[in-house]
C-alpha cells in the first residue's frame, strides 16, 4: 500500500510522510515550498484554496417603517424625471426601495413605461413585490401580469383598510411580512393569488375585483 501510495518507507518498513522532520521550522518551510511549487502548475486550484468561504445574504426586503401613514407621506407621489409630471399611482418595489407607476395606470411617457420593463427585468425573478401605496396592497408583479395580495399594514384590530377611509393608524405586521418573505423566495405565489390581470386588459377597479 506504501509503495501504492508514493509513500517513503523508514528503515523500520513503516510509511514516513514526505514532510515529516524533526523542525518545525522546516517543516513549514517546506509546506510553504511545496505551496508555490503547487502554485506555479495550478493556479486556479490555489486561489480557491486560499480564498474565504463564500457567503451567501439570504435575499432580505427594504426596511418598511412601522406606521403606514410614514410610508404614505415618503411616497404617494412620484415626479417623473423625464416629463416632470406628478403621479399618484405609486408602487414602492420591496427588493430595490425605487418607485413606479403603476404599469395598468396611463403612464406620463413613454419613458416611464421603460422603466417599468427594465425595472422588472432587474427585479421580476420570479416577481417584483411592490406595495401600492393608494391601497396599502401588495402587488406581484410579472412580465406580462400582475396580481394583488393582501396588505401588510393593519388596524388595531387586525383588519386591511385598503381605501384607506377608516382613518385608523395602519401598522407592520411583522407575521405578514414573513408569509410575503417566504411566498417571494419560495416564488409559490399561485397558492394565494387566483386572478392574475393582464397590463393590456381593460383598467378595472381593482376593489371591485377584491373586496
Ligand atoms: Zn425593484
Ligand atoms: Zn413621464
Amino acid at each position: 500500500l506504501a509503495n501504492f501510495l508514493n509513500l517513503k518507507l523508514n528503515l523500520n518498513g513503516l510509511a514516513m510522510p514526505k514532510w515529516y522532520c524533526n523542525e518545525p521550522i522546516v517543516l513549514v518551510t517546506n509546506w510553504l515550498q511545496d505551496f508555490q511549487l503547487s502554485a506555479q502548475h495550478h493556479r486556479n486550484a490555489m486561489k480557491i484554496l486560499c480564498l474565504k468561504r463564500p457567503h451567501f445574504y439570504s435575499p432580505i426586503f427594504i426596511d418598511l417603517p412601522t406606521k403606514y401613514d410614514d410610508i404614505f407621506h415618503m411616497h404617494n407621489e412620484y415626479r417623473c424625471e423625464h416629463c416632470k409630471k406628478v403621479s399618484s399611482n405609486t408602487l414602492l418595489c420591496l427588493i430595490c426601495g425605487e418607485l413606479h407607476i403603476k404599469r395598468w395606470f396611463p403612464p406620463c411617457c413613454v419613458y416611464q413605461r421603460q422603466r417599468y420593463i427594465q425595472h422588472l427585468a432587474k427585479c421580476g425573478h420570479p416577481a417584483a413585490i411592490m406595495l401600492d401605496i393608494q391601497t396599502t396592497l401588495i402587488a406581484i408583479c410579472l412580465t406580462d401580469t400582475y396580481g394583488y395580495w393582501h396588505s401588510l399594514y393593519l388596524d388595531q384590530h387586525g383588519e386591511e383598510d385598503p381605501k384607506l377611509k377608516r382613518g385608523k393608524t395602519l401598522l407592520l405586521n411583522l407575521n405578514r411580512l414573513a408569509v410575503l418573505r417566504t411566498l417571494w423566495l419560495t416564488a409559490t405565489f399561485d397558492y394565494q393569488i387566483q386572478n392574475w390581470l393582464s397590463y393590456t386588459s381593460l383598467m378595472i377597479s381593482h376593489f371591485d375585483v377584491l373586496l
